[in-house]
């Protein structure tokens, strides 16, 4: 990411918008924005640390807390990813799958090529066919304009492999909704 540039984008928007940028409030506005993009657009780099395990049953973690831009308004959209796969002999660090989540959701987004993203990643590093996910979402796009629709959220899933049967898909769900 070019800091400066987007620096001097703001700036510019700021006049595009009939503000005055060297006024008090804005001055140092262009410079937080920039620092701001940072921090939510450039994801960290991940090590993908991974453990032989023998276990074959569904690994579900949920509630990882995320936060994306969708990239048709440049605002933010924001909330959980519930994940669960079945080990292929191997396992991976619980808090690697939110780094994963992370990973994804620092970017530019739309929430159905996010959960695809995720998908593919945890398949191809952890070497199974049978993930799960569900995200749910709310688009500032959605609430702060054009219907606002305050408390809508936008829920995505999908199924691959064993998951694809109603018994591992009821299960993924039983799981995600015991003690909420
Ligand atoms: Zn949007």
């Amino acid at each position: 990411m070019d800091k400066n540039k987007v620096e001097e984008a703001v700036y510019n928007l700021l006049i595009a918008l009939g503000e005055n940028p060297e006024r008090e409030g804005l001055k140092d506005t262009p410079r937080r924005v920039a620092n701001m993009y940072e921090e939510l657009l450039e994801a960290p780099e991940l090590e993908y640390t991974k453990f032989e395990e023998n276990c074959k049953d569904i690994v579900l973690i949920k509630d990882i807390e995320f936060s994306s831009m969708c990239e048709h308004h440049l605002m933010p959209f924001f909330g959980v990813a519930h994940i669960a796969y079945i080990p292929n002999g191997k396992i991976i660090g619980i808090s690697k799958l939110a780094r994963i989540v992370e990973k994804y959701a620092r970017r530019l987004q739309v929430q159905e090529r996010m959960m695809n993203q995720i998908v593919e990643d945890i398949k191809t590093n952890l070497e199974t066919e049978d993930v799960a996910i569900c995200i749910e979402a709310k688009h500032m796009c959605m609430v702060a304009r054009g219907i606002k629709k305050v408390n809508a959220k936008t829920i995505t899933s999908k199924f691959t492999g064993a998951f694809q049967n109603s018994e591992n898909k009821n299960e993924f769900y039983s799981l995600l909704n015991s003690r909420r």
